[in-house]
């Protein structure tokens, strides 16, 4: 059995665990990150949560990390979280720590290969995952391997226009996928429309008002929807995936999500071949990016 350690380094939280080359996983933790503590803070409690696992040696680690990586250098670009991370060499610090080889890319990338390696991707070819969370982003793998892209920005599917004459995004654009589907976007359209103070509504919430019948809840919702089928819709005439893997907290909605986004999905791209295009939850909830760390090191066979 080969070993690998898998490091994810979150914005809001840093997660280390261990995993054999089927993504067995072996132990995983989980803190808090600390923003201000910077790269070397960050490394420190990550180098702790490993450690106390009391495992054996990795053969490799695998980082995934949540901001921009430039992946030919193998170096962080920066954090949208803190300061500290700007053109750090993460890879090279980490390989101090346990002498071994490391791989790193960014969370989406990580998160898309860990679910085609060992989760809802298991057996496809090429996959779109989509993460919608407190932001929406996105990985693409063809044919078996991560699609980058010629500046490593491929499958920023949050970005894409839905609506050209849609709500403000935080990019500064009108109409992103963001500005309508992510969870902070479906929260504040709601306490808006039902006049609530924004600080008091989760998407959950929203999820469950309209279960119960909250027609306010139901039409935010209906068109957070309808802007996630219209994107995945072009994403699909334009990849035409075996699979789309749907991850992050608002993933978790079940059906109330799933049947509906299909739906729409199914009825706005192209005829064929996008009809077989499943549209599925991610099958690796808080570990993924642990697991899409290791993906990332057991894949290239190290
Ligand atoms: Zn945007």
């Amino acid at each position: 059995m080969a070993l690998y350690l898998g490091l994810d380094f979150g914005g809001t939280k840093l997660a280390a665990g261990f995993a054999d080359e089927s993504g067995r996983l072996l132990s995983f933790a989980r803190c808090p990150t600390d923003p201000s503590a910077g790269p070397i803070g960050a490394l420190a409690a990550m180098r702790a949560l490993a450690e106390n696992m009391g495992q054996a040696a990795p053969q490799a680690v695998g980082i995934s990390f949540g901001g921009p990586v430039d992946s030919s250098r193998q170096r962080c670009l920066l954090s949208h979280h803190g300061p500290g991370w700007e053109d750090f060499p993460l890879v090279e610090r980490v390989a101090e720590i346990w002498h071994r080889p490391v791989v790193m890319d960014n969370d989406a990338n990580a998160a898309a290969l860990g679910e085609f390696c060992f989760g809802a991707g298991r057996d496809q070819r090429n996959l779109l995952y989509v993460t919608v969370s407190t932001g929406i982003g996105g990985g693409v793998i063809l044919d078996g391997e991560i699609y980058r892209g010629s500046h490593g920005l491929s499958g920023e599917i949050g970005h894409t226009i839905v609506a050209a004459d849609g709500p403000l995004c935080a990019c500064g654009k009108r109409g992103c996928l963001e500005a309508f589907a992510s969870g902070p976007a479906i929260s504040r359209t709601y306490a808006r429309e039902a006049r609530l103070a924004s600080d008091k509504v989760t998407a959950e919430n929203v999820f469950a008002n309209a279960a119960s019948g909250d027609q306010i809840a139901r039409q935010v919702l209906d068109r957070a929807i309808q802007a996630l089928g219209i994107a995945l819709a072009n994403a699909s005439n334009l990849l035409d995936p075996d699979i789309i893997v749907i991850g992050g907290g608002v993933s978790g909605a079940g059906d109330a999500l799933f049947r509906p986004l299909s739906q729409i999905m199914h009825s706005l791209s192209a005829p064929a071949p996008a009809d077989t295009v499943a549209i599925v939850p991610a099958e690796l909830g808080d570990a993924v990016g642990v697991l899409g760390a290791v993906a990332l090191v057991s894949s290239t066979g190290r």
